[in-house]
């Protein structure tokens, strides 16, 4: 079969074999097939969709283009977690000394902003030193030291993922759930996982808005999963608003150590506790989640998860003082000015999209990979849908470097704060988990 014949099966709606997905990715890896071609069989598989042995067999043909964390000789259960992205979403920088501190191993493998959503590797570098670029065996030995290694997917895992990715990048084909699934679970699948746990955005922010997708991606990566014996838990989670108060990059950083300290928002302690208590029963540490729960609050609660995260900016070439003073070590915005309610009403919406692409025309987000970014800008968003609130009440910091910079980010909160007459009742932080005994409303 040449890869025309593969274009054509794929347009016409066809199933490519597994072998035929096995020698694609080979292909990609090697260099040796034109941008042309793939882009026409991506914007097929866009089109036609891939059926689940060939998104296995795509996902497969991507792990095995690179090399694999190998951990099977820690003692201890090895689950990661997995955000589909969003605004505000900062969760993994508190969850993972969380959970590394209870007793699973957690090698969390995150990615970079992109578009709209942040990216915890760009927030975790706003700690001055902090290195997210580490080797494999660094990594290894880092987690037999401390349970976790934060880090991004170097060269080595999964090159053929890397290419495809950029790619679809190019060619607006990256919202296609068998591609998305494929590649989210060829890096996942690279780190000796015993569990997974995945948090599938829902709502205005999300890459899925709607909930019959997210279910479907869900099911999609549950059923990779359990082809290599992975249990996987996915949270289908709400992202019509940002997740906790900072939207940023630094000043997120220093919201997951208020967390670690016992504070910060309720919504994202709420959802970093309980992701922690699906990971520990996934680890073996725990029989029920709410046994799981009690404990993962407990080392809030003891000071042990922040002196883990301590540890592990210390490992990674980071300043781990940024635990006791936030503001003298991060990266800090030059002007924070607030933003106020124009009239009285009742908080309708807070789009992320907007609050994300307003970061982004600040400075503090990517439009493309090669764009740096300036980690102290943002915003402190405390109005949530629902809020009633009255004209000159402050809703928001903006937290800008100069004036333009700040008139970009109130423009954007101008549009993203919506004030009107009606009640609102938001959905639920939590609305379901989904594994392969189904799906469950969560209450
Ligand atoms: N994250 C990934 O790693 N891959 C995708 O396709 C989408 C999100």
């Amino acid at each position: 079969m040449t890869f025309r014949d593969l274009i054509e099966c794929k347009r016409d709606g066809g199933e490519i074999s597994v072998d035929a997905w096995h020698q694609f990715t080979r292909d990609l890896a090697a260099g040796t097939l034109a941008d042309y071609q793939v882009s026409a069989l991506l914007m097929a598989i866009y089109f036609r969709g891939l059926t689940e042995r060939e998104t296995t067999a795509l996902m497969e043909g991507m792990l095995a283009s690179g090399r694999s964390l190998e951990l099977r000789h820690l003692p201890v259960g090895r689950v990661d977690k997995h955000s589909t992205g969003g605004v505000g979403d900062k969760v993994s920088i508190a969850l993972a000394p969380i959970v590394a501190v209870c007793g699973v191993a957690v090698p969390m493998m995150s990615g970079r902003g992109l578009g709209h959503t942040g990216g915890t590797l760009d927030k975790l570098e706003s700690i001055p030193g902090f290195r997210t670029r580490i080797p494999l065996a660094e990594a290894t030995r880092q987690l037999e030291q401390l349970n976790c290694a934060l880090m991004g997917q170097s060269g080595e895992i999964a090159p053929a993922d890397r290419i495809l990715y950029a790619l679809r990048d190019a060619t607006a084909t990256v919202e296609s759930i068998p591609l998305i699934s494929a590649s989210i679970m060829s890096k996942k699948m690279a780190e000796s996982l015993t569990g997974l746990v995945l948090d599938v955005k829902t709502g205005a922010g999300s890459f899925m808005p709607k909930l019959e997708d997210a279910l479907t991606l869900a099911h999609t990566m549950i059923a990779i999963g359990a082809r290599h014996a992975v249990p996987v838990v996915a949270l289908l989670t709400n992202m019509d608003a940002p997740l906790g108060e900072a939207c940023g990059n630094a000043n997120e950083v220093a919201e997951s150590i208020d967390l670690l300290k016992g504070g910060g928002p309720a919504d994202l302690r709420a959802l970093t506790l309980r992701t922690a208590a699906e990971m520990l029963v996934l680890g073996g540490t725990d029989a029920t989640l709410e046994g799981a729960m009690l404990r993962a609050r407990g080392a809030v609660e003891s000071g042990a998860a922040l002196q883990r995260f301590r540890e592990i900016i210390a490992a990674q070439g980071g300043d781990p003082r940024v635990c006791d003073d936030p503001a003298a070590i991060l990266p800090q915005p030059a002007l924070r000015i607030p933003f106020v309610a124009e009239r009285d009403g009742i908080v309708q919406r807070v789009e992320p999209r907007i609050v994300g692409k307003g970061i982004s025309a600040m400075g503090g987000g990517r439009n493309t990979m090669a764009d740096t970014i300036d980690a102290s800008v943002g915003f402190r968003i405390t109005a949530r849908p629902g809020d009633a609130v009255r004209v000159g009440e402050t809703l928001a910091m903006i937290e800008a470097r100069d004036a333009l910079c700040a008139e970009a980010g109130r423009a954007a909160l101008a549009a993203a704060v919506v004030i009107g007459p009606g009640a609102v009742v938001p959905r639920p932080l939590i609305s379901h988990r989904v594994t392969t005994s189904g799906v469950e409303r969560v209450a």
